[in-house]
């Protein structure tokens, strides 16, 4: 699969679910009304269709959210795809909240995952039941043990909020540098429309960085993920640190990945409405034919780059939809 700008796509995130059992001030509303079931894709047409994916191309695959371990029976999917791992396949992975780990990271090991993004913004208590408005700390840090015990690498994401975790960047690089987990800071985005002026929020990670600059000892790495983090290690702790600033840098230019929703929905840009539907063309047909001329459509309409802007304004989002319904 080549877009029309020459860029080759291999990497496909799967949103899983549009649900989850946290209620993230950034992501969702409080009283946020998710998809009919009717209306989701069934794990088996889910498999189906990464199927596809894969004999096309695809090369790592993300399971996401929502959150993607609350929906039932998610590990008979993980165990469908980790048969393509080596026949097709290069990486299977997820990121999650972590509030299922302690039940699911030994049963995920089992089936090949190797890597996981663990979303968690800050070590305070209160402060994370704050931010995720239902989420329980000390429940995500036994998930994050069993996932290091599994053998899993974690790369933890924190989103940067400005008057809300900067004070505990310092303490966050210590805690996951000294359990040797990756960390990445991500700049919040417009999308959803969540009820709250997003953007008071905003802090632009170049100023993170430049700041972090002053007490650490920062190396640019060309490490990469596949993603759009950009690295550095820290003299200091021997870590790892990244940045995803899609505010402040373009990064659109080595753009590999498109975005499956759980309705069959592909979107070819997390920052454009464009998309395609390619439920109809599964259902269609048992063989995967006109599946895959509309996958070969849609990439044909792959856009060029997004366009977040920062507009003090305009306290709407640039883009109407949930980050819980696109996958992160
Ligand atoms: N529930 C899982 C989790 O939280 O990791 C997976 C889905 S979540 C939508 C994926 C990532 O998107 C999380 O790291 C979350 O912090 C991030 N995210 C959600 N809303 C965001 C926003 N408005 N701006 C920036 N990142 C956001
Ligand atoms: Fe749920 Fe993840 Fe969104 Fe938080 S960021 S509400 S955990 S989907």
């Amino acid at each position: 699969m080549i877009d029309p700008f020459g860029r080759t796509v291999s990497y496909l995130r799967v949103s899983v679910t549009d649900r989850c059992d946290f209620r993230c001030v950034y992501c969702m509303a409080e009283d946020m009304t998710f998809l009919p079931k009717a209306d989701v894709l069934s794990l088996e047409e889910l498999e189906r269709l990464c199927g596809a994916f894969i004999d096309l191309g695809v090369r790592k695959l993300r399971l996401t959210g929502g959150e993607p371990l609350v929906r039932k029976n998610v590990m008979s999917l993980v165990r469908g795809l980790s048969r393509r791992l080596g026949n097709g396949l290069e990486e299977l992975t997820l990121t999650t909240n972590g509030s299922q780990l302690a039940k699911h990271a030994a049963e995920l090991a089992a089936w090949g995952v190797k890597r996981l993004n663990v979303s968690l913004d800050t070590l305070d208590r209160d402060k994370f039941r704050t931010i995720t408005r239902w989420g329980d700390l000390d429940q995500v840090l036994r998930g994050l043990e069993a996932a290091r015990k599994a053998g899993i690498h974690i790369k933890i994401n924190a989103v940067a909020l400005k008057g809300v975790n900067d004070m505990e960047f310092d303490a966050l690089i210590r805690w996951s540098h000294g359990l040797g987990m990756d960390l990445v800071f991500i700049e919040v985005m417009p999308m959803g429309e969540i009820g709250e002026t997003r953007l008071d929020q905003y802090l632009p990670l170049s100023a993170v960085r430049t700041d972090l600059a002053q007490r650490w000892t920062l190396h640019e790495s060309d490490y990469s993920t596949g993603g759009p983090a950009r690295y550095a290690t820290i003299a200091e702790t021997g870590g790892r640190i990244g940045f995803i600033t899609p505010l402040t840098h373009n990064f659109c230019e080595s753009c590999n990945r498109v975005r499956l929703t759980c309705t069959g929905t592909l979107y070819m840009c997390l920052g454009q409405e464009d998309a395609a539907d390619l439920r109809a063309p599964l259902r269609a047909s048992e063989s995967d034919e006109l599946l895959i001329a509309a996958v070969h459509e849609a990439i044909g309409r792959k856009p060029k780059g997004h366009d977040f802007i920062i507009d003090r304004r305009h306290t709407g989002p640039a883009v109407p939809r949930h980050m819980s319904v696109t996958g992160g």
